[in-house]
């Protein structure tokens, strides 16, 4: 496999009982490669995910992360990736320089370094006022672009952002694909889920999800000229559709 190839899946499946969640799903994605990774509710992109960062073995199938297996090598991956969803976050009640030291430390950083890096990124994100205050008191927009940097802390080969700018406007949501640009121009690969069609648009190749299926994948650009859409909403409504699954 290139060394280019970062996330490589082949016939990826995950059965509940006998509930197909993930069905047979195959792509690559790129060094450096903003990677978007769309469905509509309960088509298996969480499920998905979760194989991807060996929180969850496939039923079958085959699944690499940073040159890793998943089924074998589920530890290497963690170690190799970043992580950022809505549910899982930073610690409300912790002050913004406690949270940044804890998830350092938890992605095994060393003091020192860690101590070096904080200053930089207080700086960067125009925080330094407030490396005391308690993350549970700061606007959610704010809390976001911490959670992702957070997540980047330890320069990691892939990051994987599972609906990251929920619940903020779209000026927000703009200044936070800002710092996923640089850090994609960093190499960092990001593969994010999103319900945002906006966002979708920011994507390098985006992959459509129907009934645990990939049934779309391609540049934004083409997609829409496949789809004879005029917008990635249009083309996410014309796949969704199809959908039998409902949640
Ligand atoms: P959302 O956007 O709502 O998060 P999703 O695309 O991430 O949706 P999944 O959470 O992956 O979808 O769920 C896919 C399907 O698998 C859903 O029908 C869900 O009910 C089912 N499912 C997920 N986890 C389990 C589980 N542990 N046991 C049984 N069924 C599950």
């Amino acid at each position: 496999m290139s060394e280019d190839i970062v996330i490589y899946t082949k016939n990826l499946t995950k059965k509940f009982g006998s509930f197909t969640a993930v069905d047979n799903i195959n792509f690559e994605v790129h060094r450096g490669e903003i990677f978007g990774f769309l469905g509509a509710n309960g088509a298996g992109k969480t499920t998905a995910m979760r194989m991807l960062c060996g929180l969850s073995k496939p039923t079958s199938g085959e699944g690499y992360v940073a040159g890793f297996d998943i089924r074998k090598q589920p530890e290497k991956i963690k170690q190799s990736i970043g992580y950022m969803s809505q549910k899982f976050s930073l610690y409300e009640d912790l002050k913004v320089w406690e949270n940044i030291r804890l998830y350092a430390g938890i992605y095994g950083m060393k003091d020192h370094h860690i101590a070096e890096k904080t200053e930089d990124l207080l700086e960067k994100l125009h925080f330094t006022k407030e490396r005391n205050t308690l993350v549970a008191s700061l606007p959610l927009g704010w809390k976001q672009k911490l959670a992702f940097s957070v997540s980047i802390f330890h320069e990691p080969k892939i990051v994987f952002l599972d609906e990251p700018t929920g619940g903020v406007d779209p000026a927000t949501r703009r200044q936070f694909w800002e710092m996923i640009y640089e850090a994609a121009d960093r190499g960092i690969t990001i593969f994010v889920t999103t319900h945002y069609m906006d966002e979708a648009e920011y994507c390098n190749r985006v992959s459509i999800m129907v009934d645990g299926r990939i049934d779309a994948l391609d540049t934004p650009h083409n997609l829409k000229e496949q789809f004879n859409a005029h917008s990635m909403d249009q083309v996410f409504r014309r796949l969704a559709r199809k959908a039998e699954r409902k949640e």
